[in-house]
């Protein structure tokens, strides 16, 4: 309760956390019972700090609405800027007498360098707190002291660490200050295509937000959790919790979800595996979140330093033809046109269409990273980088270089009817699920009759497989020769 409007207030500082429930950061502010200033800055002013990609800034959008909505609800209102966070913070203190300033973490470089430097710098107490992950990632530690880099141990580290806390209760009312201070209109940031306006598929799948959140969890929790292990690797119907997004920014907290898992295997399940294989998953976010704080440009450097000398191909055509979902390989094409339509791309394609990149075309690992940044809804600033170096086979606990996906057999074995390839290649939903993995391979009649002539109404191969497969093989081997000769 808000003791007295004259006290002094507390600003909240939103960023990776777009939620009322279980919010570390707002609990306390709740907590010293002052008045608070709910603040979002749209910062990439600040340096070092990578902008947000073009359906992430969708995404965002349509979240601080759905925030500003429940923080008014709650007898407050969210106060937007644009700018270097230390100017807004020093502005808003200045406007306010605020004398205190909370948040929760955030584990990027350039991000915590701002985060420090806001700290030593407000004048008054400056408090952080973790609300993105489960644990801490600089204090998940080896035996002899240092970080991981291979996935198992880190979680069974993980599992001998005392349990994830408690998710917080939701505050029921959030105080404001008499203070009012201009802030900016969501409308003006220009966050939203028009032309072309690429969103439609965008607005169909998701409900940014808390509540979108929420339903999504409940759904998954009812429907999905007791098989995740045997169908999470199936794109066609969805089987996944789609969760991604709104973990992403943070509308719903890692702490929630682990204690919803539990909840929902005790209740219902008797397939133990199921539920702790999801909760696998969320330490695969985890473990992503290690390696950035160890490693902070992840997104830049290959982990593995030895490829720093791998020859990359450059290949204008093969990328657009990748990013467009014109490979003539349907598995691929599928998932990148999925990408485009909904802003969000099932795993076991992204691994499909990431090693296609990579390893079909030998193009840089980098450009896919900017392309899923700029094209997902969920690119996350650690995810995003380590499953791509995962992939590349450049990165910490990698599948191997020489591990290429073989796209005909993934589809056969993951889409085995097709539903998937048909939903986004529409041009081959007449061809029989047995030519679906590879339409060069159907008889000229059957291609006749299913409406499909390759290289007109869908791509021919833009590489062969086998030919593809002995040039990344080659490659990866002469470049090893070099490192072993120096
Ligand atoms: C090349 C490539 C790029 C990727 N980029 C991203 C990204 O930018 N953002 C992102 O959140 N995930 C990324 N992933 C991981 C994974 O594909 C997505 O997290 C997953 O598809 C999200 O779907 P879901 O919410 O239904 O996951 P579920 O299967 O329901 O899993 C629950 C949660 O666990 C986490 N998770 C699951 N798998 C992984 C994984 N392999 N690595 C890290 N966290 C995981 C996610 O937060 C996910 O929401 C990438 C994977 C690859 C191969």
């Amino acid at each position: 309760m808000c003791k007295t409007d004259t006290n002094p207030p507390i600003i909240m500082w939103f960023r990776q956390d777009l939620r009322i429930s279980d919010n570390p950061a707002l609990c306390y502010a709740v907590e010293t019972g002052k008045p608070i200033i709910l603040l979002f800055i749209y910062d990439i002013f600040s340096a070092g700090l990578r902008e947000i990609g073009a359906a992430q800034k969708w995404w965002l959008h349509h979240s601080l609405v759905s925030l500003s909505k429940d923080i008014t609800t709650l007898g407050n209102r969210l106060v937007l800027k644009r700018g270097a966070a230390a100017d807004i913070i020093a502005e808003v203190q200045g406007q306010s007498g605020a004398d205190e300033l909370v948040w929760n973490r955030r584990y990027g470089e350039a991000e915590q360098d701002v985060d420090r430097s806001i700290k030593s710098n407000f004048n008054g107490s400056a408090r952080s707190f973790a609300g993105l992950l489960l644990h801490e990632p600089s204090k998940t530690r080896t035996g002899a002291g240092g970080p991981y880099r291979v996935y198992t141990p880190f979680w069974k580290n993980l599992m001998n660490a005392p349990p994830p806390r408690h998710p917080f209760d939701r505050p029921v009312q959030l105080p404001k200050t008499k203070h009012d201070l201009a802030g900016e209109h969501i409308d003006h940031w220009g966050f939203l295509p028009t032309s072309p306006n690429w969103a439609e598929g965008l607005r169909e799948e998701w409900r940014p937000g808390e509540a979108g959140a929420a339903v999504r969890l409940e759904k998954f929790m009812s429907e999905r959790q007791q098989k995740y292990d045997k169908m999470r690797d199936h794109p066609g119907p969805d089987q996944t919790s789609k969760l991604s997004p709104h973990l992403r920014f943070g509308e719903i907290s890692p702490n929630q979800l682990w204690h919803a898992s539990l909840t929902a295997e005790a209740n219902l399940g008797k397939n133990k595996g199921a539920a702790e294989k999801w909760r696998q998953e969320l330490v695969w976010r985890e473990f992503s979140y290690h390696l950035l704080q160890e490693w902070p440009d992840l997104a830049g450097t290959n982990f593995n330093r030895n490829f720093d000398r791998f020859e990359w191909r450059t290949d204008p055509a093969g990328l657009k033809a990748w990013k467009q979902g014109k490979t003539g390989y349907p598995i691929v094409d599928a998932g990148m046109r999925q990408l485009y339509q909904t802003g969000w791309m099932h795993n076991r394609v992204r691994m499909i269409t990431g090693s296609f990149l990579v390893k079909h075309l030998m193009i840089d690992w980098r450009e896919g990273e900017r392309w899923f940044w700029d094209s997902l809804v969920d690119g996350d600033p650690a995810s995003n980088p380590a499953s791509w170096q995962w992939i590349a086979g450049t990165g910490a606990d990698a599948a191997p270089y020489f591990r290429i996906f073989n796209p005909m057999l993934q589809s056969k074995k993951f889409d085995n009817s097709g539903a998937y390839i048909k939903k986004f290649v529409p041009e081959l939903k007449n061809l029989p699920p047995e030519y679906l993995d590879a339409p060069w391979d159907a008889p000229t009649q059957v291609l006749e009759t299913s409406g499909v002539i390759l290289g007109r109404t869908y791509p021919a191969p833009i590489v062969e497989h086998r030919f593809a497969r002995e040039r990344a093989l080659n490659t990866l081997n002469a470049s090893k020769e070099i490192n072993e000769n120096e």
